[in-house]
């Protein structure tokens, strides 16, 4: 028996508890993970309050993230005793996820653990703080350099935002962080921003065009934002699409792609390539300095964690969330 959050949905209603559950539950996988810590990402949040359709079978076990030690394995790649990574393939939304102290998973969607990072380290950094890796890969591999000018981070006191700022800024780049809260500058300008703006800025309908300010942006908020960070994205700039979370919409014009020739570049954790993942946990472990995990990151237990899902869409969370499931 172990112990987990389950999300229930029947004609009581939608809801989320710590219950006790029997190995026998676990799906199919052929490896299986005695799980030390999982996060709390904004889909996460989704899964456990229903505010979005994220959960697709029921009950469901949530959680998009994992570390563990491998308990039993019959895949080629790992052993007992293996420290090993989950972050997305659908864990949490359609497979039983990361948010208990027991998970069976396919072995292909595993990554070691890096060896730079504790297991509290890599959910510190988790899907949200690897998307951001996602985001700062693309810019580099659109040729985006740190003396083509300021890069803006949205939502930048959440997950994404928090670590994007930090290994922005250690890469050298010139961070400007668009925020809704005013009163965690100091945390931010910390992370290594030099400058906090207000959200609002990006919040209404704009214009097609805005004054040319953004070599590069990492955007979490998609709708007006979205748009207006295009809008004043540079001539040649390049701007990562990672998250919805001012809305799903994208109210813009192609002004800034066919007037200055922006690149607009989608980025998906979940299904992201095996390569792929493994260079951005690579490039965390040398361009994240991990002393700033302590600042981005704080420790919770299971049951403390669905409560903070309410809080997290409200935007009531500062960086991110680990979540100590034997706790
Ligand atoms: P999070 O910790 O909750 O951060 C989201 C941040 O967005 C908030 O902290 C807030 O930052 C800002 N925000 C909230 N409402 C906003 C609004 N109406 N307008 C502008 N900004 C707003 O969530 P997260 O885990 O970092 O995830 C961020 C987004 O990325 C989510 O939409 C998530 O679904 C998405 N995501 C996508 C992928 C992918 O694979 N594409 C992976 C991870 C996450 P401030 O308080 O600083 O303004």
């Amino acid at each position: 028996m172990f112990k987990g959050i389950l999300i229930e949905k029947d004609e009581s209603g939608y809801r989320a508890s710590v219950q006790t559950l029997d190995e026998a539950q676990l799906p199919e996988g052929n490896v299986t993970v005695r799980v030390s810590h999982s996060t709390i990402n904004y889909k996460d949040g989704l899964a456990m309050t229903g505010k979005g359709p994220v959960v697709r079978k029921f009950p469901m076990v949530p959680g998009i993230d994992l570390v563990g030690m491998v308990e039993d394995s019959t895949h080629p790649d790992y052993r007992s005793g293996d420290a090993v990574v989950l972050n997305g393939w659908g864990v949490g939304e359609g497979h039983w996820g990361g948010l208990a102290q027991k998970a069976r998973l396919n072995g292909d969607w595993l990554v070691p653990l890096p060896a730079a990072f504790s297991p509290q380290q890599a959910m510190a950094i988790g899907t949200a703080g690897y998307t951001a890796m996602l985001c700062v890969l693309a810019l580099e591999r659109h040729g985006i350099k740190p003396q083509d000018g300021e890069i803006l981070v949205t939502g930048a006191a959440g997950g994404v935002g928090s670590v994007a700022v930090a290994v922005l800024a250690k890469l050298g780049y010139t961070v400007v962080a668009a925020t809704g809260r005013p009163q965690d500058a100091d945390y931010l300008k910390a992370l290594g921003a030099v400058e906090v703006v207000d959200r609002a800025l990006f919040s209404s309908p704009g214009k097609p065009l805005g004054r040319e300010r953004w070599a590069g942006a990492v955007d979490v908020a998609g709708s007006h934002v979205l748009a207006n960070v295009c809008a004043t994205t540079k001539y040649r700039g390049v701007v990562t699409a990672c998250g919805l979370a001012a809305g799903m919409d994208f109210p813009a014009t192609v002004a800034p792609f066919i007037l200055r020739g922006i690149t607009l570049v989608g980025i998906d954790s979940v299904m992201c390539p095996r390569a792929d993942r493994l260079l951005a946990w690579q490039r965390l472990a040398t361009d994240l300095d991990v002393a700033k995990l302590g600042q981005i990151s704080r420790e919770v237990g299971l049951a403390e964690a669905i409560p903070l899902a309410d809080r997290l869409l409200k935007g009531e969370v500062r960086g991110r969330v680990v979540v100590d499931v034997n706790r």
